[in-house]
């Protein structure tokens, strides 16, 4: 892993996320190494030639400069590392923002796979609106293993949703992103439905230039479900997600789940 500190002009900018005004990202860089990983695109950004996994740039700054027009606004913490990657540990830096965030009135959101983001309970409790999310697709820890080879383990993720619930922290988990007859949003639900106040669901994109490894590992690991994936992904996918959206929809309803869908809105409007 190449370590390096860089100077930042700053770690909270604005966002065009639908959820998001604003984002912050103290790293630059992920140790998780998921293999789906879309913020792979940072490395154009910031002349990295390594692999997506292999560095991390520890942002350094002065002074977080908060934006004006800040109140009320919805800030999400991350959207391009995870914010409580293992060197957060010794660097704090996205505790160093929290810090900051706390005396003001916006709505912050924490989304991680880690279960470091637990050090920092008594923080989030400081916050007026605050909720933490956790990202799980699978209930299949060799599955995960697979996928998000250095992001906690599934129980350790579990676990996290439990404990930020004994604290009344409000949390979320995002079953995200989907992986087609592997994530089965059922079984997680059924382990984590009385100690977590809502869920997110995403389909997995294959945009980008992770298509290839995504395919690759079905294709050797998966090998029963290949002819499915080349099947959706040739086809955009828009028949087999917007069939599983009403079956998410479905499912939640008659079991009085909380739900937020993230499924690739415009294409399945377009319909
Ligand atoms: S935790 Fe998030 S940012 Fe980090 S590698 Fe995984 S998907 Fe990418």
């Amino acid at each position: 892993m190449i370590v390096k500190e860089v100077q930042a002009k700053s770690v909270l900018t604005k966002s065009k996320l639908p959820v998001a005004d604003y984002v912050v990202n103290a790293y630059t860089g992920c140790p998780h190494k998921c293999i789906y990983c879309y913020a792979e695109f940072m490395k154009r950004f910031t002349n990295h030639n390594e692999e997506w996994g292999e560095f991390i740039d520890i942002k350094l700054f002065d002074k977080i400069r908060i934006p004006k027009d800040i109140e009320n606004k919805n800030i999400t913490i991350s959207s391009v590392t995870d914010p409580y990657n293992q060197y957060e540990i010794k660097y704090e830096k996205t505790k160093h923002v929290l810090e900051v965030l706390k005396n003001i009135n916006c709505n912050t959101g924490i989304l991680t796979k880690s279960k470091n983001v637990l050090r920092d309970i008594e923080l989030f409790k400081q916050f007026k609106h605050i909720e933490v999310g956790v990202s799980l697709n699978t209930v299949d820890d060799n599955f995960r293993k697979l996928i998000e080879p250095a992001a906690s383990t599934v129980e350790e993720r579990i676990n996290v949703l439990k404990t930020l619930k004994a604290h009344n922290i409000k949390n979320w988990m995002f079953i995200s992103p989907m992986f087609p007859f592997l994530s089965d949003y059922k079984k997680i639900i059924e382990r984590t439905k009385d100690f977590t106040d809502y869920y997110g669901f995403e389909n997995l994109n294959l945009r980008a230039g992770y298509k290839f490894r995504v395919l690759k590992l079905i294709e050797l690991k998966y090998n029963n479900l290949y002819k499915y994936y080349k099947d959706i992904y040739a086809k955009d996918g828009v028949f087999f997600w917007s069939g599983l959206e009403k079956e998410i929809i479905t499912y939640c309803k008659d079991n009085n789940i909380n739900y937020k869908m993230y499924f690739y809105h415009e294409k399945i409007k377009k319909k």
